[in-house]
């Protein structure tokens, strides 16, 4: 069954698509900044990213393309004529890129940038369009070998003949739409819809005047490097005191056994209130070694009792209530701060050692 996905990145208003089949998945334009978002929720979703795709060269973000290959060993993909150095494959006209059971079929649609692609599902039921058409709009012509005459032709002949209800996905919205159709597009947008032709169309866009990207002079080398940064950015993303995974939601965890294997040199934080924190018989008696006793309540006030130079690792009986305890630690300025996933339920389960519990039941 196909897993679809639209993700967005509020900065750049990009958006990012997550295609899977058959645990095999694709990423259609990711962003540099949510390379850690996005592999937490192709992990939650048991989906392998086998390859990213960019539809063009941008100027607005950078690419997680080369950060997802160093953390998944995806494969980058990217238009033969972009001219993007570090790539794995580079995609013509006609390509065909496989996830699972399933493929989007590659076609050039240049214009907006010379390098354009547009990504046709298998059954042509959706097409990624990039900046070639936007909803109601499609990409600017004025810089990056852009040309309108050529936007034209690619929008009408490769994207517009899609059958009327293919649902077309752009690369971007301004205005929080979020998908259209090719025969809402071919009604109503007022460029390149209706009776528009290509010298209506030119005349438009060699009109608009708009300022460049803010991004631009950072942007378009970067991505012309596929995303790769000059300095170890990508080392620094990720916390270096424990092995920690990132949720979707945006948490950062920590595994009972990775805590049990990190226990003496960080602070574990217990949350839970002074009964069940001395609870000898609960589902979840006694309490981690040295653990830290703060009700999350007072948690606010007392977090000044912490050792701020020493990583924190919150705990609480199943892990919701630390949850909520470290988004207050980091906004208190702990910024070495994890969840333990599953709390003291899990920590039992793999039967690792606890203090104050009962050896047997009463
Ligand atoms: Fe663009």
């Amino acid at each position: 069954m196909l897993t679809f996905r639209q993700l967005f990145d509020t900065t750049s208003s990009t958006y990012t698509y997550l295609l899977g089949d058959s645990g095999q998945a694709l990423l259609i334009d990711p962003v540099f900044e949510h390379a850690q978002r996005d592999a937490a929720l192709l992990r939650e979703l048991g989906l392998s990213l086998v390859a990213t795709l960019d539809t063009h060269v941008h100027a607005d973000h950078i690419t997680g393309a080369w950060l997802h290959k160093q953390r998944c060993g995806s494969i980058i993909a990217v238009a033969a004529a972009a001219g993007a150095q570090q790539a794995d494959r580079l995609l013509q006209h006609g390509d065909t890129v496989v996830f699972g059971q399933r493929h989007v079929q590659v076609r050039a649609t240049p214009g907006h940038t010379n390098g354009c692609l547009s990504f046709v599902l298998d059954d042509q039921s959706m097409a990624f369009t990039g900046d070639a058409l936007l909803i109601r709009g499609c990409g600017r012509t004025d810089f990056q070998q852009g040309s309108p005459g050529a936007l034209f032709r690619s929008v009408r002949e490769q994207l517009l003949s899609l059958p009327p209800g293919c649902l077309l996905y752009p690369a971007h919205d301004y205005r929080g739409l979020t998908v259209t159709s090719v025969a809402e597009e071919l009604a109503f947008n007022p460029r390149l819809g209706g009776q528009a032709n290509v010298v209506d169309f030119s005349g438009y866009m060699n009109n608009l005047g708009l300022p460049h990207p803010r991004l631009m002079d950072l942007a378009v080398p970067a991505n012309l490097q596929s995303g790769r940064p000059a300095n170890n950015l990508a080392a620094q993303a990720v916390p270096d005191w424990a092995e920690l995974t990132l949720t979707f939601g945006g948490m950062w965890e920590i595994s009972p056994e990775a805590l049990a294997g990190v226990a003496s040199s960080v602070q574990v934080l217990d949350v839970r209130e002074p009964h069940e924190f001395n609870d000898a018989f609960s589902d979840a008696s006694g309490h981690i070694g040295h653990a830290v006793q703060i009700p999350l309540a007072q948690l606010a006030e007392r977090w000044v009792e912490l050792d701020a130079t020493r990583p924190v690792v919150a705990v609480c009986r199943s892990g919701a209530r630390s949850a909520q305890a470290v988004v207050l630690l980091r906004k208190a300025g702990i910024a070495r701060a994890a969840n333990l996933a599953g709390g003291m339920l899990r920590w039992h389960a793999l039967g690792l050692p606890v203090v104050g519990a009962a050896t047997s039941a009463p």
